[in-house]
Parts: structure tokens; C-alpha cells; sequence
């Protein structure tokens, strides 16, 4: 018979995750408090909870497992906190993938009785994201599919909030995305990156057009949303997206697990030192950056051209090539 583990905060429930870095061993119920008041943590933490009141939020909600708990959760919150949210899905057009992420994201709306707004990477980019894959893949061009749809996706985020008139953009990001992402702008020598993304650390940007950030999930694991969701109850889909695998991330999340594995706590510890080294380094990096607007659409960018744009038109350009 195996034995059952009990919850080490109730001692009454059945554990049903065990929590290395902290050495705890969590029920359903209070994984949910545990992961509900890191949220709360890190929207004090950032100053923007007591902001909250009366603003509207726009919540980009994909489908996937963090962004159904951050559409969840903030939910919960928009009540007591007195706020408004619409959820936006960005529809890649990668067949079935998008299709049943796009039913997802209607299901739960109507469920929680939150608005949705949808909108078609192929409108309003000109190009879905198999279409770029197709032309950066015939004309051999070393771009990677997620960074296309990547910038696409932010993009057209901010450019829906923008038309919204909304206050701030909830993104469903997790602490492994954070870690993930600082160590590819390590990789890459991106200092500029590291700066900026020191901003989403609840320093309100005050780049004209560029609508401020909220991440709910900065301080939770990805193991711990994932055994939310699943306790939860969310509906889940049984496929991944077919080009995640190309993506240099991917090579990074499994090496970065194994170093969680070995030494629990090293994400945290990874996350703490992105925190201090892009405070540090902001106002030196960013204050040599002039912040303008594109030159072709007006959107911000700290060159002529955005990079949504520069890509658009590259893509343009290799498709007539071949
Ligand atoms: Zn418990
Ligand atoms: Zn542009």
C-alpha cells in the first residue's frame, strides 16, 4: 500500500504536490491559497494592487495553462479590487492548435461571464504564423518561428489596449518564463533586454503608447500553476504548439530544470539576481536608449522601424525571392 502524504499546513488533506524548495508538502487547498497570495505578493510588491481600483484591464488569454489561471485569479480580484478586465486571444492561425485554444478561451469567458475579444494575427499582421514559418523555412532564413509570432503577439497585445483604452496588460507569465527569458538575454549578451525587463518589475513605463505590464504569476513556479490548473479543474487541450520545439528556450527550460532538480530553490535564486542586476543597470542602459515611434505605424520602438514592422517587411521581401 502506498502511503498517503498529508498536507504539512492542514495536516488533514491529501498532499497532492511536494514543494522541494520549501519543503512543503501541499493539499489542493492550500497549493491554492499558497499560489493565490504570491499573487497578492507580487502585485503589492509592485505597487500596482493599490492602483487597481476603477482601471481596466486587458488580459491576454491563450489558452494555455498560465493564462487561464491568471484570467481565473484576477477574476476573483477584479470584485474586491474594483476593476475591470477583457480577456484578448491573439489567433496565430496554426490549425488546430489555435482553433481548440480559441474554444477554450470562449468556454471559459462565457463561464466566468468575463468579455473576449478576438483577434487574427492573419488581419491584422497580414501574414498567420504558418505562413511565416513556410517562408523562413523555403528561403532558409535562420529566424526562429516563435520570434516572429512572439513579437507579433506583443504587438498586436498592446496595440488592442491601445484601441481599448485600457490601463495595464495582464500576461499569464511564470516564474520559469522569467528565468527562461533572462537567461537567454545572458546567452544572447541582450543587456538592453535585461534592462527593460527590470520595467516589469512594477516600474510603470512611461513610454507614450506603451501600455504597462501586470504579471500575476512572477512568483509562481510552472510546476505549481500546472498542478493549479489541473486541480482546478480547467479544461485542457492535448496539443502543443508544433513549433515550440525549435524555439532555443525550449533547450533552456530542460536545462534549467535540471538545475532546480539538483538544487531546489535555484530559480528563485536566478530570479532574484535578473531583479538586482536589471535595477542596477537600468537607468545606465536605458537612459542611452531614445524611446520613438515607427516610423510606418507609430507604434513605440527604440529604433525607426519596430521590429513588428521590420519583420513584416522581411517576410514580405523573402517570399518574393524564391
Ligand atoms: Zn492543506
Ligand atoms: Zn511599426
Amino acid at each position: 500500500m502506498i502511503e498517503m502524504v498529508l498536507c504539512d499546513l492542514c495536516k488533514k488533506r491529501k498532499a497532492v504536490i511536494k514543494i522541494r524548495y520549501a519543503g512543503l508538502n501541499l493539499c489542493k487547498e492550500c497549493l491554492s491559497k499558497f499560489v493565490e497570495q504570491k499573487v497578492m505578493l507580487s502585485l503589492k510588491r509592485t505597487g500596482v494592487l493599490g492602483k487597481l481600483s476603477g482601471k481596466y484591464l486587458i488580459i491576454a488569454l491563450s489558452g494555455g495553462k498560465d493564462s487561464i489561471n491568471a484570467t481565473y485569479i484576477m477574476h476573483k480580484l477584479s470584485q474586491e479590487y474594483d476593476f475591470k478586465m477583457k480577456a484578448v486571444f491573439v489567433d496565430e492561425g496554426i490549425g488546430e492548435y489555435s482553433k481548440q485554444r480559441r474554444a477554450i478561451v470562449m468556454d471559459l469567458c462565457k463561464k466566468l461571464g468575463i468579455e473576449y475579444r478576438i483577434v487574427s494575427m492573419k488581419e491584422e499582421m497580414g501574414i498567420s504564423t504558418p505562413e511565416a514559418v513556410n517562408i523562413l523555412v523555403k528561403s532558409r532564413n535562420s529566424i526562429k518561428p516563435c520570434s516572429v509570432c512572439g513579437v507579433f503577439r506583443r504587438y498586436l497585445l498592446n496595440k488592442v489596449a491601445l484601441d481599448e483604452n485600457a490601463d495595464y496588460v495582464v500576461t499569464g507569465h511564470n516564474l520559469d518564463d522569467e528565468v527562461q527569458t533572462f537567461i537567454m538575454s545572458l546567452i544572447r549578451g541582450d543587456i538592453r533586454s535585461i534592462a527593460r525587463e527590470a520595467c516589469s518589475l512594477g516600474y510603470e513605463n512611461d513610454v507614450p503608447k506603451l501600455v504597462s505590464r501586470i504579471k500575476p504569476l512572477y512568483l509562481v513556479y510552472e510546476r505549481e500553476s500546472l498542478v493549479y490548473f489541473i486541480t482546478h479543474g480547467f479544461k485542457r487541450i492535448s496539443l502543443s504548439c508544433p513549433y515550440a520545439r525549435f524555439s532555443m528556450r525550449y533547450v533552456i527550460r530542460e536545462m534549467i530544470n535540471d538545475l532546480e532538480y539538483r538544487r531546489p530553490g535555484m530559480k528563485y535564486r536566478i530570479l532574484a539576481l535578473k531583479e538586482r542586476l536589471g535595477k542596477d543597470i537600468r537607468e545606465t542602459v536605458l537612459s542611452s536608449v531614445e524611446m520613438r515611434h515607427c516610423k510606418i505605424c507609430g507604434m513605440p520602438s527604440s529604433r525607426d522601424i519596430c521590429r513588428a514592422c521590420e519583420l513584416k517587411e522581411l517576410l514580405v521581401k523573402l517570399s518574393q525571392n524564391y
